[in-house]
């Protein structure tokens, strides 16, 4: 989960397409326009369908609570971002938009790696992994201040739920204690 932070997402030479907030697709430098547009729309779906759900809501209204401000999220798409990363922001410090990795494996099975390698469900992956870009989008810019505040989200969250649901929610936090670790030893502060 990488995060880029590039002048201007406009003139970014990887093959990428976002969907802008007004449904318009647009692709950029892709040697595969059609699959690109594909993932595109389907991770827009996929990104929009989560801010809209209960789980979305809950993390924006902790970011907000939390004194955060949102950067302009102007779109959603897939670009080719290499081996091990899942999903980023492309942003400017202003507006950016999130985008999946659509490089030799669709963003899907990217997720389901992930979530293998944690001992977390698909869908709880899945959460893992926008609620990690949208904390990227409410300012956390490194590693370790994001997976910091991402952990705290979890945790409270866990206090909140009973259940497989509290279940999950440790899982999370766990899962952001070691990565929040891991990137501080890697001097990512
Ligand atoms: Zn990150």
């Amino acid at each position: 989960m990488l995060e880029q932070k590039i002048a201007s997402y406009r003139l970014q030479p990887m093959g990428m397409g976002y969907v802008d907030r007004s449904g318009k697709a647009n692709i950029m430098q892709s040697n595969r326009p059609a699959a690109h547009l594909r993932e595109s729309r389907s991770f827009d779906n996929l990104l929009r369908s989560y801010m809209t759900s209960a789980e979305g809501k809950r993390f924006l209204q902790y970011a907000h609570s939390q004194g955060k401000n949102f950067i302009n999220i102007v779109g959603a798409g897939s670009a080719d971002l290499g081996d091990h990363v899942v999903a980023a922001l492309l942003h400017d410090g202003e507006k950016g938009v999130i985008v999946g990795n659509y490089e030799g494996q669709s963003f899907q099975g990217r997720v389901q790696e992930l979530g293998a390698m944690y001992g977390l469900s698909e869908q709880a992956a899945l959460e893992y992994v926008l609620n990690h870009e949208l904390g990227h989008a409410a300012g956390n810019n490194s590693e370790t201040s994001n997976e910091g505040f991402v952990k705290q989200y979890f945790l409270q969250q866990a206090q909140r739920t009973t259940g497989p649901e509290q279940r999950k929610y440790v899982r999370l936090a766990a899962v952001a204690a070691y990565r929040e670790k891991e990137a501080k030893k890697a001097g990512k502060s």
